[in-house]
């Protein structure tokens, strides 16, 4: 690899993971990975790089209190009351801005070199008040710097964000040798050449910071699934495994550095099972000490006694399936990823191979269209009769998605045009079918069912 600097002054890259806005928010070791695999790239081009993370709750001049976590890894995140916008005035929840206070941010941007390029990421695309406040201030300290917005609200809400964000250019979708083109062109210096394969062998560049308790790791990246209320297909390239070479020299680095708590991202880590068995074999034989988490949900279907007895021995822990429904008809209307036998016959391979039943945790997706609140009980009965716990999250629709395209045409209308619509918190109070008030007794139910395998 060879950068493009060679007798020029050196670049500097300013990379910003704005704070969320949201009803709720809490840290399972979320971290902004595609901006850390840039971050990797602009390095190894010779470009200057720093960052200022708002939600890395272990950030120097973050509140001490804040910095706790539970024995897994997770904790809760600084925040403040924010105004609610009109449209969630009637939600009866407070509404928040979580991660790093205003001047801590402001101050760590007056003490940063003054960038050539800003690099601002995007998560949910209701929380895009967080990244237009992050541009605004970034705006007021470094006017004449060009900023490039990406991530899962500029991808999915492209046009909103060029009208609105203020950043200079939208980046749609991930990160791909054109980016990387348009990045060089910005900051009028020859980035290294990187094909998207090359790209997707990376690994995050966690050397950004100071302090560190867990990372996420991806050991693929995308998903073939095309699930009707997922939009992984416009915001991830292509599902493509990592190269095990790659993913293990990524993992020694860990080790060296004494991380224990690595949240495992991938959206179809268990798919083509073959690559992950090896890879968790090489874990054991390297005798690493890792606690693996599995945020994102995993596909029962691809559960053998093989495949749980290397999670189990590699250190997985508190794992999590995606069920969504134990309705069948919504199971094969909405993708067929997994049936109910596949999910009661992964949970038992799980069991045998050591996990006990308050060890996995299944995703439950209440407020889907179509789906009442007796769907959405006999979903927890069933999870409860399979012995593991229940793990409620909300519907709200997305753009780009098979079920937002099945909506009325104003609602998607209304609903592209204001993104904050799209948040579950305040879907449940527009939901025809599943409200606020059934949300808060099923919540009720659920906690009552995994009170009995506590
Ligand atoms: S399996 Fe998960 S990531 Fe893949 S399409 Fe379905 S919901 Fe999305």
């Amino acid at each position: 690899m060879h950068g493009g600097t060679e007798g020029r002054a050196m670049k500097n890259a300013l990379l910003i993971n704005p704070r969320v806005y949201d009803f709720k928010c809490h840290d399972f070791w979320m971290k902004p990975y595609g901006l850390l695999k840039i971050a990797y790239v602009l390095k190894q081009s010779g470009i200057n790089v720093s960052l200022i993370d708002c939600m890395d709750r272990h950030a120097d001049g973050m509140p001490e209190e804040f910095k706790k976590s539970d024995k897994l890894g997770r904790g809760m995140f600084y925040s403040e009351e924010a105004q609610k916008p009109e449209i969630y005035k009637a939600v009866p929840r407070k509404y928040k801005q979580y991660g790093m206070p205003d001047e801590l941010f402001k101050e760590k941007l007056r003490k940063t070199e003054k960038p050539d390029i800003v690099l601002v990421t995007s998560s949910m695309t209701y929380m895009y008040e967080g990244v237009f406040k992050a541009i605004s201030v970034i705006k007021e300290i470094f006017p004449s710097t060009p900023i490039i917005l990406g991530g899962t609200y500029a991808t999915l809400c492209a046009e909103h964000a060029e009208k609105y964000s203020g950043a200079a250019r939208v980046w749609k979708g991930s990160a791909n040798s054109e980016y990387f083109n348009l990045l060089g062109k910005e900051i009028k210096t020859g980035l290294i050449p990187i094909t998207d394969t090359e790209f997707a062998d990376i690994a995050p560049d966690y050397s950004l910071y100071n302090n560190l308790n867990s990372v996420s790791v991806r050991f693929s990246e995308g998903c073939p699934f095309a699930c009707s209320y997922c939009a992984i297909k416009q915001t991830s390239a292509d599902f493509r495994q990592r190269s095990a070479a790659a993913i293990m020299k990524e993992l020694e680095n860990y080790a060296k550095l004494k991380i224990k708590n690595i949240a495992v991202y991938d959206d179809a880590l268990l798919f083509k099972n073959s690559f992950i068995k090896s890879i968790l074999k090489s874990v054991i034989e390297g005798g690493f000490d890792f606690r693996f988490y599995t945020p994102n949900g995993l596909h029962a279907a691809y559960i053998d006694e093989e495949t749980a007895i290397v999670m189990k021995k590699a250190g997985f822990m508190d794992l999590r399936l995606s069920l969504e429904t134990s309705d069948e008809t919504m199971q094969k209307a909405s993708g067929g990823k997994v049936s109910n036998m596949q999910f009661s016959e992964a949970v038992k391979i799980l069991k045998g191979a050591g996990f006990l039943g308050k060890d996995i945790g299944a995703y439950i997706l209440a407020g889907l269209p179509g789906q009442s609140t007796d769907t959405i009980k006999r979903d927890m009965e069933f999870t409860a009769q399979n012995k593991v716990l229940i793990k409620l999250a909300n519907y709200s629709p997305i753009p780009e998605t098979a079920d937002f395209d099945k909506l009325p045409t104003e609602m998607r209308e209304q609903i592209t045009k204001e993104p904050l619509m799209q948040n579950e918190t305040y879907y449940l109070s527009v939901n025809p079918e599943y409200g606020y008030d059934e949300n808060e007794k099923i919540k009720l139910l659920s906690a009552d069912l995994n009170k009995k395998l506590l």
